[in-house]
């Protein structure tokens, strides 16, 4: 099942095919209203397996929109944490080490030396707000990454039961200022989390472990390969951070990007691809 954010808040049953929508708001009248304090818990994603029959009923009865005509936000909104993998491609590892523009004179190491970073919540975009570029003279890079969506809570989690609490996947664009400073100020300004085009529930995704990924600028072919040449898979990951941080349902972990990372400029279209997710388009604005 492919379920998006649309328009103002709207909720989304996405046709098989990503061509259509339907409009299935109403379920969210299904979920507690939120009262302070809020919870690290979504409600969405900790509920998600039993709103699935009454998404269904109310899309059976809905209108179908084509997907070209709606504005695509993030399927995650408020996670209480943004979790994020540093080098898990090898040849990423490599291309990092050969580009001082990366590297910043300093040598890459993997990521069972440099544990896990975090992203800024609020740095969380669909691919209709697009990229807005800060207003720094420094190269900003592209990331495409498979991400996971947490639906289970859970304290150091098995990597053999790993995937029994993951709600969903998505597709995210990881952005990164250049530079020598921390990644969680790299990669957190506004915009530099783009998830989407929407999630697609774990059971369409049976193995994360092999799936092709892709990103093109301006249709330039810039990063392509599979999931399976992750150093720690999507189940590592889960155990990784888990070791460290209950995983709450909506968190997002961010699996790592590829080789093939380079600058955009504003005025570029980033085009994202995951197999069995899908496409995204993200424009890139100026400051
Ligand atoms: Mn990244």
């Amino acid at each position: 099942m492919k379920i998006c954010r649309f328009d103002d808040n709207r909720l989304g049953l996405v046709s098989g095919d990503g061509n259509s929508v339907a409009d299935v708001t109403k379920i969210i009248d299904d979920l507690p209203a939120v009262r302070w304090p809020r919870s690290n818990i979504d409600p969405f994603f900790a509920r998600l397996p039993e709103l699935r029959a009454g998404i269904e009923a109310l899309a059976r009865s809905a209108s179908w929109i084509p997907v070209a005509d709606v504005a695509l936000k993030s399927p995650v909104v408020s996670p209480s944490k943004l979790i994020a993998a540093p080098v898990n491609y090898r040849a990423h590892i490599d291309e990092a080490n050969a580009d001082k523009g990366i590297n910043f004179g300093t040598t890459v190491k993997s990521i069972d030396e440099y544990g896990l970073f975090l992203k800024a919540s609020s740095s969380i975009v669909g691919p209709a707000e697009g990229v807005r570029l800060p207003p720094l003279d420094r190269r900003v890079d592209h990331e495409v990454e498979l991400v996971a969506i947490i639906g289970k809570e859970g304290h150091r989690i098995p990597r053999d039961r790993a995937l029994q609490h993951v709600a969903a996947y998505c597709i995210g664009l990881d952005m990164t200022v250049r530079g020598p400073e921390d990644r969680s100020w790299r990669k957190s300004f506004d915009t530099f989390a783009v998830f989407g085009p929407w999630l697609v529930t774990a059971d369409e995704i049976p193995d994360p472990g092999d799936l092709d990924l892709s990103l093109t600028v301006n249709g330039a072919l810039r990063q392509s390969a599979n999931t399976s040449a992750l150093i720690f898979d999507v189940p590592r990951l889960m155990e990784y951070a888990s070791s460290t941080y209950t995983l709450y349902p909506g968190d997002v972990i961010m699996t790592g990007t590829p080789e093939g990372v380079g600058p955009v400029v504003a005025g570029d279209v980033v085009e994202c691809f995951i197999e069995r997710i899908g496409n995204m388009r993200v424009p890139i604005h100026a400051a």
